[in-house]
């Protein structure tokens, strides 16, 4: 029973790590203690009485989610404290808190701690705090995007656009984000702004919908012109999208008309992104485009081991070997084998066999080849339901869209394998929780309502086939 519920938890935490942002996680979920369970009630210990507030408020329904996941019985749970905290004690904690998971929270003009100013200034840029270019390996694929994106740091604004591609999980997001942190490392005072194509046009999308709101379309303009460096992550989303390429347009005049850095990535160079308006074509052709290839064997194992090393991981030269031998396509891939590694020698305390060690690859290998993006999800599911993809990201709420969107989140979950978060951003940005309330409603009707369940099972079919 002990051993049953301390497993049980090691699972939980590995969910919701996922779905968590890191500081938050740290700060609430991992220091809990699970106490007892039985049939159908869980109770966990938390810090302090302020810490039970927030699991309650913020995370409940995740943790019944995960242990739903994992045990399929609907746990009710109850939390309780430690201790109980000071009320000054209390309102450190809430800064770091908003802090660390909105970081839109003005300073109050106090003196803050340096370091954890400079971490507010970089969430508040959407920046990453963990892709920098000292941890980004040099190799053959990637010297000459690496060494030019290094010189656009060192010079920002000389170069404009900046403009990386390259497939699916070779390193460009890493590489962009690598630029804003540096640039804010060496002076927090730029203004810095990493934003997804994707939240470029939900944002838009947000502004066009109000379009006697003033306010809103001046916020839009402050928030993506007054820069000195502006990171668009896969633009490529915004091709044939007639107003946003158009507002792109004029963003990208104005960020370089006074001088100021940009940064594109997309898995295309310019001009074979289909649908996009030859203007932006040759304005994003019009600095250096640099291209990330698939990275030999070397760079693999090099990248392996400095893994390792950043996670005090322990393990034998031969399995790195043997996993950049065998894993080779790209990098997330290459850091997905090493995770579940590192978390099989955590978990288990257990020797890695030659078998794990295949077995591992093999599982990663698998999924891979098997992966659904949810944009192919989003297709087959708009096809179906004679809708258009936008819809499905867009905030409309008539039943007509709203139930094929909840149905394509279910199937983003349950064929694609993403996480609640993933599949919020990917539908325009959504929390988490919307995505929870669609997977369990549309799971609830694909048991109990025989109509529901045919017309799922044939929008998978057709997602085999397309895949
Ligand atoms: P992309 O944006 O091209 O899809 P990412 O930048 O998200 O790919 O990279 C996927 C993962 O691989 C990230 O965790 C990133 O840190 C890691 N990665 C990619 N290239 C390198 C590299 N050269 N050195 C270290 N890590 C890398
Ligand atoms: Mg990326």
């Amino acid at each position: 029973m002990e051993d049953n519920i301390i497993e049980l938890w090691e699972k939980v935490l590995d969910l919701l790590k996922e779905e968590i942002s890191p500081i938050a996680f740290n700060t609430f979920i991992s220091e809990i203690v699970p106490r007892q369970i039985d049939s159908k009630t869980i109770s966990l210990l938390a810090k302090s009485s302020y810490h039970v507030d927030v699991c309650k408020v913020k995370y409940e329904d995740l943790i019944k989610t995960a242990l739903k996941m994992l045990t399929s019985i609907d746990y009710e749970i109850i939390f309780e404290a430690k201790t109980t905290v000071p009320e000054n004690d209390k309102i450190n904690l809430d800064e770091e808190v908003v802090r660390g998971q909105y970081g839109d929270v003005e300073s109050n003009g106090e003196m803050l701690n340096p370091i954890l100013d400079k971490e507010k200034i970089r969430e508040n840029a959407g920046l990453n705090k963990r892709f920098t270019f000292d941890n980004f390996i040099i190799g053959n694929n990637n010297r000459f995007a690496q060494a030019t994106a290094y010189s656009v740091y060192e010079n920002l604004g000389l170069t404009n656009p900046l403009f990386i591609y390259g497939g699916v999980g070779l390193g460009k997001t890493h590489l962009m984000e690598a630029i804003g942190n540096a640039v804010i490392d060496e002076d927090p005072s730029k203004k810095v702004l990493y934003c997804t194509g994707e939240l470029f046009v939900s944002e838009l999308i947000k502004v066009m919908l109000n379009p006697k709101n003033n306010e809103m379309n001046e916020q839009f303009k402050k928030k993506f012109r007054d820069l000195d460096l502006l990171l668009i992550d896969d633009v490529q989303i915004i091709a044939g999208k007639e107003k946003c390429q158009e507002e792109f347009f004029h963003t990208f005049n104005a960020l370089c008309d006074s001088g100021k850095q940009i940064v594109l990535t997309s898995e295309r160079p310019p001009k074979e992104i289909n649908g996009l308006t030859d203007r932006l074509k040759t304005r994003f052709s019009m600095g250096v485009s640099v291209d990330i290839q698939t990275p030999d064997y070397e760079t693999r194992l090099a990248i392996l081991k400095k893994r390792a090393e950043e996670e005090r991981y322990i393990v034998a030269d031969d399995i790195l070997v043997k996993v950049a031998t065998k894993v080779k396509s790209n990098v997330r891939e290459l850091e997905g084998v090493f995770n579940k590694l590192m978390a099989y020698t955590r978990f288990t305390n257990n020797q890695l066999t030659d078998d794990v060690v295949d077995n591992i690859i093999e599982s990663i290998l698998v999924k891979s080849s098997n992966v659904l993006s949810s944009t192919l999800v989003m297709q087959v599911v708009a096809q179906f339901f004679n809708i258009k993809v936008s819809d499905l990201t867009s905030d409309k709420r008539s039943n007509s869209i709203a139930k094929p969107r909840q149905i394509a989140m279910y199937l983003c979950r349950e064929v694609a394998d993403m996480s609640f978060s993933a599949i919020g951003n990917d539908f325009g940005g959504r929390d988490h929780s919307t995505v929870l309330h669609a997977y369990y409603k549309i799971s609830d009707e694909y048991n109990s309502n025989a109509d529901t369940k045919d017309l799922i099972d044939d929008i998978k079919k057709a997602l085999e086939r397309e895949s």
